[in-house]
């Protein structure tokens, strides 16, 4: 019996028979199959041989055609995708699509290096000679191949049918050769376009980068965390350890978050590497992901730079795995599909591959954190570059104890203009897009609100118009309250505003915008980080996008305008968060030669979490949040699982989730909360709630939810409902 996993919601692969006159070790574990599943033909991926089923045999029904003679999937990858189901408790048939690019999913060829034939010298004597005079086929087909360069398989089959033996017999007289080419499209790939001095040479090592090096280098399978500030080195160290797991002939795989917002770093891998690179990301066009599949698969790519997904490229051979800034939240997929982390899932592959794995970050995740108290993962620590100026003064701004001018206090407009004046850049953080959060009548109180969301339409005034962040909701900016005609008024700020009262401010003075919208199109973005490096745009205001990746050496200010946001928020995670973010947006300042400064506005100068992080720096605030994370027993501590709910009607959720509770195996540690309605109720016109899961260890909770699920599948209420489980959650929302 040969089990194959299809693209269905089935949590199995299904049983099929070989095909006629075909036995299983025709169907290699990883080679795509077409099957016929109800009324339909899908193809499938074999997962497993199995000696019998679990149906009588003679109701199963035969595999339709074998179409990988040699595994699509390596074994080392199609055991890290089984994994993935498995431990995100995910239909494997999903899972294995999903990693597959939608050629491939529809049985386009394994392989984009195809056989071409052409003629040999010999040939074309032999063809001027008029040989061979008695075999009209063979000279038919040596005439047609004289007349072009060469010809694929394909081309050979429209003009002639059936021509292999015709082939066979003129190779065998030496007329015509064959050799390999490749089809597709080149896969995508970078070159060094940024202008960075850095690129090209490597710099002499610290004692710090030496050690790493050498024991990332001299490792098995071994997860590292190097832990260093913004500039300390790290990426210096990923290059040169890349660079010798090259030189031993095996690959690399590099995750970053954002692709977009990283291209200092994609340049310098390209320019100091001595490999062919893929960069692999969620725009790529269908063809560019088929082709950087293949050219990976096939080895003509030996270097992977890619976000969350690529931690699934079916890389051959690979000797190093990098995860860099591990504790970003967009390693997680948090919407549709398998829930997975590809942090983590990065750390299982090199497990697997018996291969070191390096999590590098200014600001571990709690998780990471974890794991190195308990020895599982082995910290690196990387002090300040020798070289390097003096960490940042940090400092807080009372906001109620100084006057503000649409959001900025008095003593951040001064600090930006004295730093200007030192002939440096400053860097203004907001957390927030949008001119106004809030669009608000003040003569009857009426605040814009979304149609489809428990959420309020941010305004939106170059655009004119007011969005939804939830839902992507627009409509056109009224002048006028719809309910009493009074005018209306943005309130609060967003980065669009900051940048117009910074204009006020400072009109002389080059200013740029970095955050999803201004950073809409690819072009945009490469402007904007352009303008500041060269010096055009002295002030750049900017989400979290300008804490990712970019290094502006001339930025000596950071201004952290909402911090408080963070402080207040019901999820767990929320302060590890905002210490992130500080940091990261702090290590903007004063990379290079000149000490920086960072200011942080607040409402709540005493907060302990604030002053634990300026006093101690991100260890310490991460060993006090630590503690109260253990006290209540949530992750790193506890481990959670949460099933998601949502529905049209305002009950169906709930109703799903109380009949999933009901029908929930008692389970000894673990316990389960809820269900109850998502802080957001109603999203994008949809009603959501969930139900927590909480357990001390992972096993019971595991064992609970392969139980549990095949459950859930079959209540009734589950058809009203549409629900995804998320094991890891990031957040409980
Ligand atoms: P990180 O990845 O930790 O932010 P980078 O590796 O990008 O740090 O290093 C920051 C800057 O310092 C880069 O311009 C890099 O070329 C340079 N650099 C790295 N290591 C050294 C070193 N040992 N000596 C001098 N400069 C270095
Ligand atoms: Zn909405």
């Amino acid at each position: 019996v040969v089990q194959v996993a299809v693209d269905a919601p089935l949590r199995q692969p299904l049983d099929y028979l070989p095909p006629p006159g075909c036995v299983a070790k025709d169907l290699p574990l990883g080679a795509r199959v077409r099957v016929p599943i109800g009324r339909r033909r899908a193809v499938g991926v074999v997962a497993a041989h199995a000696p019998s089923s679990v149906l009588p045999l003679a109701q199963l029904r035969p595999v339709l055609e074998v179409l990988d003679a040699e595994p699509l999937l390596q074994p080392a990858l199609l055991s890290l995708l089984l994994w993935t189901a498995d431990y995100y408790h995910h239909p494997v048939g999903e899972v294995l699509a999903a990693a597959l690019p939608r050629g491939l999913r529809d049985g386009a060829a394994a392989s984009a290096l195809v056989d071409r034939w052409r003629l040999t010298a010999a040939g074309a004597a032999a063809l001027q000679a008029g040989e061979p005079a008695r075999a009209p086929r063979q000279r038919q087909l040596l005439q047609w191949l004289a007349a072009r360069a060469g010809a694929v398989a394909g081309e050979i089959d429209a003009e002639f049918g059936d021509w292999r033996a015709t082939v066979r017999a003129l190779t065998a007289r030496g007329w015509i050769e064959r050799d390999t080419v490749q089809t597709a499209a080149p896969w995508p790939q970078v070159g060094p376009s940024l202008a960075d001095p850095a690129i090209g040479a490597a710099p002499p090592l610290h004692a710090g980068q030496h050690a790493a090096i050498d024991a990332i280098d001299a490792a098995r399978y071994q997860a590292f965390v190097l832990h260093g500030v913004t500039g300390s080195g790290k990426t210096e160290v990923y290059l040169q350890c890349a660079q010798r797991a090259l030189n031993r002939g095996r690959g690399v795989l590099v995750l970053v978050p954002e692709i977009g917002l990283t291209p200092q770093l994609v340049a310098r891998f390209s320019a100091r590497l001595s490999a062919p690179i893929a960069v692999w990301h969620s725009g790529l066009t269908e063809g560019e992901r088929l082709a950087a599949w293949r050219a990976a698969r096939e080895g003509s790519v030996r270097v992977v730079i890619g976000t969350r997904s690529a931690v699934f490229a079916p890389l051959a051979d690979p000797g190093l795995i990098i995860v860099d800034e591990e504790h970003d939240a967009s390693y997680k997929q948090h919407e549709g599909g398998c829930r997975y982390s590809a942090r983590d899932v990065a750390v299982v592959r090199a497990q697997q591959c018996d291969t070191p794995v390096v999590l590098g970050s200014a600001t571990p995740a709690f998780e990471t954190l974890r794991n190195i108290e308990l020895g599982r993962y082995r910290v690196l620590p990387l002090a300040r570059r020798p070289d390097q100026a003096p960490a940042p003064r940090v400092a807080l701004v009372d906001l109620r104890a100084h006057a503000a001018s649409g959001g900025i206090a008095t003593p951040v407009l001064a600090a930006v203009e004295r730093h200007l004046a030192a002939g440096h850049q400053a860097l203004i953080f907001i957390n927030r897009r949008g001119y106004a959060p809030t669009l608000l009548c003040t003569a009857c109180g009426w605040i814009a609100p979304c149609q489809a969301c428990d959420a309020r339409l941010t305004v939106h005034r170059s655009a004119a118009l007011l969005c939804c962040h939830h839902c992507g909701a627009e409509e056109p900016l009224p002048e006028r309250c719809p309910r009493c005609g009074f005018r209306v008024k943005p309130v609060g700020q967003g980065t669009e505003r900051v940048e117009e009262t910074l204009r006020g401010h400072f009109p002389q003075v080059g200013l740029a915008r970095l955050d999803r919208d201004t950073a809409r199109r690819a072009d945009a973005l490469k402007e904007t980080v352009r303008a500041v490096m060269s010096g055009e745009a002295r002030i750049l205001v900017g989400t979290q996008m300008i804490a990712k990746g970019h290094h502006f050496p001339e930025v000596t200010l950071v201004a952290v305008l909402n911090a408080d946001q963070g402080l207040f928020a019901t999820d767990f995670r929320a302060a590890e968060r905002l210490a992130q973010t500080i940091v990261q947006v702090a290590g903007r300042a004063g990379r290079e030669r000149v000490q920086g400064e960072v200011l942080i506005q607040t409402d709540y100068p005493e907060h302990p979490l604030l002053h634990s992080l300026l006093d101690g720096g991100y260890d310490t605030f991460a060993a006090t949040a630590l503690a109260e994370r253990r006290a209540a027993a949530w992750p790193p501590f506890g481990r959670l699982a949460l099933l998601r709910a949502s529905s049209r009607s305002a009950s169906g959720a709930l109703d799903f989730l109380t009949s999933a509770r009901a029908c929930a195996p008692r389970t000894d540690g673990v316990r389960l909360l809820g269900p109850v309605a998502a802080a957001m109720a109603r999203r994008a016109g949809r009603h959501h709630a969930h139900l927590l899961l909480e357990a001390h260890e992972r096993a019971p909770l595991h064992r609970l939810l392969d139980a549990w699920l095949p459950r859930i599948q079959e209540l009734p209420q589950a058809r009203r409902a549409r629900w995804a489980l998320d094991v890891d959650p990031l957040g409980i929302d």
